[in-house]
């Protein structure tokens, strides 16, 4: 990586830990606190999906390192908009990026891009992937609270 192109992930990665998008409490479904071991980054995540699956709204509220609230903060400005089976694609993306250090789909993961270093920081993985993970036990929880009255319609 060339260091200018590392600056700037740094800059991305500093903007978003200072002035977190989508921070704050939201109605809806709220999962439960987060935890990463590693390093004692907290998260809660606030997400609204309409009837269609689609994430009308999403927000996290936690405290942690600068990697962990970076990640969240972009995060949610990826996925608010964006259908669960969008969302669910792009964690996979994310995921293949900080544990396999491959990048699919550079435009598709914004911001989060900044994050690729990260690969090479093992003990930072949790880190990164603090929000990410949240979210996806999310649209679980989702899905197990739709099943039953209309599993087949999406
Ligand atoms: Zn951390």
């Amino acid at each position: 990586m060339s260091m200018n192109l590392e600056n700037l992930y740094k800059q991305i990665l500093m903007d978003h830990y200072k002035k977190p998008r989508n921070y704050g409490k939201k109605e809806g479904i709220l999962t439960l606190p987060y935890k990463n071991p590693t390093c004692g980054d907290v998260m809660v995540l606030y997400l609204n999906v309409d009837e269609s699956g689609k994430i009308q709204d999403i927000s996290f509220e936690g405290e942690g390192c600068s990697i962990s609230m970076a990640s969240c903060s972009m995060m949610t400005e990826i996925i608010k908009g964006k259908t669960v089976a969008e969302a669910e694609k792009l964690i996979s993306q994310f995921n293949a990026m900080i544990k396999e250090g491959v990048i699919e789909d550079e435009d598709a993961l914004g911001d989060a891009v900044a994050l690729s270093g990260v690969h090479k920081l093992r003990a930072r993985h949790n880190c990164s992937l603090l929000g990410w993970n949240g979210l996806e036990k999310a649209i679980k929880q989702r899905a197990e609270t739709v099943s039953g009255t209309n599993s087949h319609c999406n």
